[in-house]
């Protein structure tokens, strides 16, 4: 059970996050934004099994490579062909279906699913290749309480929305809770293991007043089972690091293992910065220290900065948060 997860573009080009949720059984491939050549880093075998694609939003930087992405993907059926966005990201995904020609489509089937993730509320639109993606079908809106967009069996992901002279998404991606057997308290209790206990371990399977090896399973399971928290990696880009913003984020990814992070500029930019809604590494290494996480790397730095002038952007982070890094690969 782990979270991997790979910063994609170089320093000073367009970027982009891939991350694996391995479960131990499962693998599953979510994509955060896709910039021009950053699909480029993956094998053609990584991009074809991406389930999800996020976008923060979408300026150029961010939704250049996505021709790659679409050319490898659009026939292929079964139910990961998802893509997720700010509110009006059903409407662009729509544009970019239907600027292709499609005239030998009919006997290929896929369906896509695009979602627009409002405050309180995920609209959903489907669009099916045989139509040539003509159709923007509308799903059932899903309530949406709170900040949880996807709810899957071995993890989540989250979405706020801040400010970036439009909405732009921050995502988090948190493995759930594996809860594992004490295997000396097991013995201990003079039980065998075997195949009871999982059903032991799975709630809808087995309820707590339900009667097992002759105890209440909800008074062996408090005795028995021990607690692995999951991994957790967020990824934030191209928004206001203002006052609003710091009190919404603190407290999110407060406890989150790693924290990917835009750094458009260096200390001594900060007005560009703040014309840009855009962040200074300091502001991120600010942030990083005050939520208390446990790993910040600095991606999405802007192309005006050269080789050195990126070494200094990094030092201005690392004296406010040491742990601050720059991707693997970057060879800074
Ligand atoms: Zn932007
Ligand atoms: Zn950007």
């Amino acid at each position: 059970m782990a979270i991997r997860f790979r910063v994609l573009g170089a320093a000073g080009r367009d970027n982009a996050l891939h991350v694996e949720i391995d479960s131990g059984h499962a693998v599953r491939r979510l994509l955060f934004d896709c910039g021009e050549g950053c699909l480029a880093d993956l094998s053609p075998a990584d991009v074809m099994a991406i389930d999800h694609v996020f976008f923060s939003h979408f300026h150029m930087d961010h939704i250049a490579g996505f021709d790659g992405f679409f050319r490898m993907n659009f026939a292929r059926d079964g139910d990961n062909n998802r893509i997720w966005g700010p509110p009006g990201t059903g409407k662009i995904l729509h544009h970019r279906f239907r600027s292709y020609l499609w005239n030998l489509h009919e006997n290929l089937g896929s369906t896509w699913r695009v979602s627009d993730i409002g405050e309180t509320e995920i609209k959903t639109w489907r669009y099916e290749l045989p139509e040539a993606f003509e159709t923007a079908h509308e799903e059932p809106a899903i309530f949406r309480d709170g900040l949880l967009i996807l709810d899957e069996e071995d993890f989540t992901v989250e979405a706020m929305e801040l400010d970036h002279l439009t909405a732009s998404m921050a995502y988090k991606v948190t493995e759930k809770t594996r809860w594992n057997i004490d295997s000396q308290r097991l013995a201990a209790l003079g039980l065998r293991p075997g195949p009871w206990l999982k059903s032991f371990k799975d709630h809808n399977a087995m309820p707590d007043d339900a009667m097992v090896e002759g105890r209440r399973a909800g008074d062996l399971r408090a005795e028995l089972l021990v607690p692995t928290p999951g991994d957790s990696v967020a990824y934030l880009t191209d928004f206001l690091l203002d006052e609003t913003a710091l009190a919404k984020l603190r407290p999110w990814i407060s406890g989150c293992r790693h924290v990917v992070c835009e750094s458009q500029y260096r200390a001594a930019d900060l007005e560009l910065a703040q014309k840009n809604y855009h962040m200074t590494a300091a502001q991120v290494a600010t942030l990083a220290s005050e939520a208390g996480v446990e790993d910040l790397v600095l991606f999405h730095v802007s192309s005006r900065y050269l080789r050195e002038e990126r070494a200094e952007l990094l030092a201005e982070a690392r004296g406010i948060f040491p742990a601050a890094r720059f991707p693997e690969g970057w060879n800074e």
